[in-house]
């Protein structure tokens, strides 16, 4: 496989893009590079430093203060603010509804961007998020843009979150789903879109192996 390939998954939220990049990565022994775990970080810091999620400023200075780690372990990739492990502490309601807001602002993204590039600077990795393909990579040798049905996406995080014994409204998760694809899509600066080359894939009535197998074709086509 090609030393330089990056590939990019975008898409809006809860499509399935971190389980797929996972496998993909997994197959191809490829670094896997969860971008919305560095907001949902940054996101969680800002809020038990009670810092004004509107202001980007201030959230620039937080974040220029903090080290954002993906850890990769035999169980999974664990996330760290410096020395701490907030692998479960970003994933809490707080955090989901308000990490739109936080990565709204132009002085945070670019900061995390430069972050991104220097972590796929060697090639080989795989990303998932809203803005690889359009602005963080737009070199990458594979871009997909995974989408699903909001009625799709909600009922799946339904069936994660009671497997996972949390309680929850599948009408609240289609809400908040919807909620945030708005404020990612309509965003100023480099919103969710679809790169003008990427190829894209609803996963509506596909499972996740079957996306992953579909991608791992493309990459290896993409390669030769
Ligand atoms: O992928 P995940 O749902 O964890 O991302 C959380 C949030 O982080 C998104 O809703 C979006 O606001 C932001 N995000 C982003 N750009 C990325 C990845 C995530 O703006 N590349």
């Amino acid at each position: 496989m090609n030393k330089k390939m990056n590939i990019a998954i975008d898409g809006p939220a809860g499509a399935g893009k971190s389980t797929v990049a996972k496998l993909v990565a997994e197959q191809l022994s490829f670094l896997y590079i969860d971008t919305g775990a560095m907001y949902r970080a940054l996101t969680y810091a800002a809020l038990r430093d009670a810092i004004d999620l509107t202001n980007g400023q201030s959230l620039f200075k937080l974040l220029s203060k903090i080290t954002i780690i993906l850890k990769h372990e035999k169980s999974g990739v664990r996330v760290f603010i410096n020395e701490e492990d907030v692998t479960d502490a970003i994933r809490t309601k707080d955090v989901t509804s308000n990490v739109s807001l936080v990565s709204s602002h132009e002085l945070v993204r670019v900061e995390m961007v430069e972050r991104q590039r220097k972590l796929a600077g060697n090639g080989q990795a795989v990303l998932d998020g809203r803005d690889i393909g359009t602005f963080v990579l737009p070199d990458a040798k594979l871009k997909v843009f995974l989408t699903a049905s909001v009625e799709e996406r909600a009922r799946r995080r339904f069936e994660e979150q009671q497997e996972k014994g949390i309680d929850s409204n599948l009408d609240q998760l289609k809400d908040d789903i919807a909620r945030r694809d708005e404020l990612d899509s309509t965003r100023e600066f480099a919103p969710l879109k679809k790169a003008d080359d990427a190829v894209e894939i609803d996963s509506t009535t596909l499972s996740i192996p079957e996306v992953a197998e579909l991608i791992i074709e493309l990459a290896k086509e993409r390669a030769m």
